[in-house]
């Protein structure tokens, strides 16, 4: 049982695993060929991917949620966006590196337009490539894509952000088991939304909310579910 557990839990390795023995046995030749390729991304990622997340924890450590959310998040406006549009071009490495980064960031409070300008300038606009794009294909040529690519890349945010919300990401559910409720007063803004949507949870004094009843991580309900995910700042989770 255990180990139909592991396979739906990982569906897509499986299918890979599959294809790979379908592979051998139709044509191993290929099969050769394919692990081959497969093992040089492998050998990259295990040189890149340990360094990525040790700068994503540190990050995830030391910079506060408020910096996240005053530099990347919703009100951020375009100066989050020119942010996170250096922040993309100026980076290194593959693509893949910038998934857990993002992650971290959505958790901290970044919005998904930033998000995408991130991973979409990290893509196609690496500055240090601009160089060699203009030696080899020209400098107009470099400028028409970059210049277009750009547009682009604040359009694609934009419309994201209308069409994908953070509860449509499962990456940025709250950590649960064994965590209590609990709103993280420094960020409070005392807006009330809280207060309407889980009353029995939630109350307002002084101007900031605080918990009526304490709740488990795995007692969460619906309308706390609600408020985590509606309050403009980030401030309640689960500690
Ligand atoms: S929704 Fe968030 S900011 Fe508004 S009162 Fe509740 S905790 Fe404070």
């Amino acid at each position: 049982m255990n180990i139909v557990r592991t396979i739906r839990k990982n569906k897509l390795l499986a299918i890979v695993i599959l294809a790979y023995i379908i592979l051998l046995i139709t044509s191993p030749q290929k099969a050769k060929g394919s692990v081959g390729n497969s093992m040089y991304y492998v050998i990259e990622m295990i040189q890149i991917m340990p360094v990525i997340f040790i700068l994503t924890s540190l990050i995830e450590a030391w910079v506060p949620r408020e910096t996240i959310i005053k530099g990347f998040g919703e009100g951020s406006g375009i100066r989050g966006s020119i942010l996170s549009f250096l922040l993309g071009s100026f980076s290194a490495g593959p693509l893949y590196a910038a998934f857990p980064i993002c992650k971290m960031l959505l958790q901290k409070g970044a919005s998904i337009s930033n998000i995408i300008i991130i991973l979409s300038s990290w893509a196609v606009v690496k500055v240090p490539m601009l160089a060699n794009e203009a030696k080899f294909l020209g400098p107009k040529f470099m400028g028409m894509r970059w210049i277009l690519t750009t547009v682009s890349i604040f359009a694609m945010a934009y419309i994201t952000s209308i069409m994908v919300k953070k509860k449509d990401i499962p990456a940025i559910e709250k950590k649960r088991d064994g965590e209590t409720l609990t709103v993280q007063k420094e960020y409070c803004i005392g807006c009330g939304i809280c207060i309407e949507l889980a009353p029995e949870y939630f109350e307002l004094k002084n101007g900031k909310a605080g918990i009526i009843e304490t709740m488990d991580a795995i007692k969460t309900s619906e309308e706390v579910d609600k408020a985590i995910k509606k309050c403009p700042t980030n401030a309640i989770e689960f500690r």
